[in-house]
């Protein structure tokens, strides 16, 4: 893998040039200065909700000062619930979904509607998806159309409500006795509930097998930021049996990674945070179209109302919760600050808004 040897060629380079670090330390002490100039100058970028520390933070640098590419940072105030929040957020069995009836929700027929788009739409004129998905999604599905011609494929299932998912878990559980389903998750454990998620079919029934044309769809949803997300050889780690239906939004870098790596969304996030902390090396990679990013994890300070989290200056970026522990930061080493996100963040709570109780973890 690409990136796995970019990451093993960075620690190799790292070994040889600790000692050049160590003899440069006081050119770094100089460097201080520069850099604390330059986090003085930065204000946030991204996201307009969160607020540049007014405190100065003492935000440690990463050790590969010899890396020309080597960011400044400086950081913003998070409210730390809002690591249950964001397009990362990992909801499964032992992950429950906090936040259901908050979500910025747009109506895929309406939207399809007002663009003309008449070669596929959801079963019903309520379907509801994530507003920062939608576009990916048309996107996906019209490029499909444009090669293949094929206008079968219907949005089957979305958004769903925690009471629409918990009907779905009890009719399950009425014809199977199986309170363990791995067809339905429980409700408050669906990625449905997140509005995150769509299921592609034929018919109003789970008939889309990913084969013929369709394996098109699978191996190319990730250029548009979805992920086919229970694969057979996971079933251990996702607790639900293989859907190549079932396609969850991750935005285009995370999809990226995640496809070509052969990992689930539950890998993924546990690497970040156990490999790519902000203290230490952070995860490199580019796109398919060649766009490079840095991602890493900064922890929620959970005994706080907000998490100092730090970010590039100068850059995009954007914040997600992980819905575990922490936050996940996305550099887009390309972009600055001052354009225009490919797809907006979702709007969050401000941050004044009374804190809630932080919900208890749940057991699997
Ligand atoms: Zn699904």
């Amino acid at each position: 893998m690409p990136n796995q040897k970019i990451s093993k060629e960075k620690s190799i380079k790292r070994t040889k040039t600790f000692v050049e670090v160590a003899i440069c330390a006081v050119l770094l002490a100089a460097g201080g200065f520069l850099i604390k100039g330059a986090m003085d100058r930065s204000k946030p970028v991204g996201r307009s909700d969160y607020e540049a520390s007014e405190v100065e933070v003492d935000i440690p640098v990463p050790e590969d000062t010899t890396d020309p590419n080597m960011l400044l940072y400086t950081s913003v105030n998070v409210p730390t619930k809002d690591k249950f929040y964001g397009d990362l957020i990992l909801v499964n069995n032992d992950h429950q979904y906090y936040h259901s009836g908050e979500e910025d929700l747009v109506s895929i027929n309406e939207l399809n509607d007002e663009q003309g788009i008449s070669f596929f739409s959801a079963v019903d004129y309520d379907y509801t998806i994530l507003r920062q998905a939608y576009q990916p999604m048309v996107d996906l599905i019209t490029d499909y159309y444009n090669k293949y011609f094929d206008d079968t494929i219907i949005i089957y299932g979305s958004y769903r409500t925690t009471e629409f998912q918990k009907s779905l878990y009890d009719d399950d559980l009425a014809q199977t006795g199986n309170e363990e389903s791995t067809r339905v998750a429980k409700a408050g454990f669906s990625e449905h509930e997140t509005g995150l998620a769509i299921d592609l079919s034929e018919t109003v029934d789970y008939d889309y097998t990913g084969e013929g044309d369709q394996a098109w769809i699978n191996q190319n949803c990730y250029k548009y930021g979805f992920i086919e997300r229970y694969q057979e050889d996971k079933t251990e780690l996702t607790y639900i049996q293989p859907e190549p239906w079932h396609f969850r939004y991750v935005g285009i870098p995370h999809a990226a990674y995640i496809t070509r790596s052969g990992i689930c969304l539950e890998e993924y996030i546990d690497l970040l945070r156990t490999t790519y902390p902000y203290e230490g090396d952070h995860l490199s990679f580019a796109d398919d179209d060649g766009n490079n990013y840095e991602v890493y994890f900064v922890a929620s300070d959970d005994g706080a109302d907000t998490t100092s989290v730090p970010v590039p200056s100068g850059l995009k970026y954007d914040i997600s919760g992980n819905n575990v522990d922490g936050f996940i930061v996305t550099v887009y080493k390309d972009v600055p600050e001052t354009a225009e996100p490919t797809y907006p963040a979702q709007e969050t709570t401000e941050a004044e808004e009374t804190t809630e109780a932080e919900p208890d973890e749940v057991a699997g």
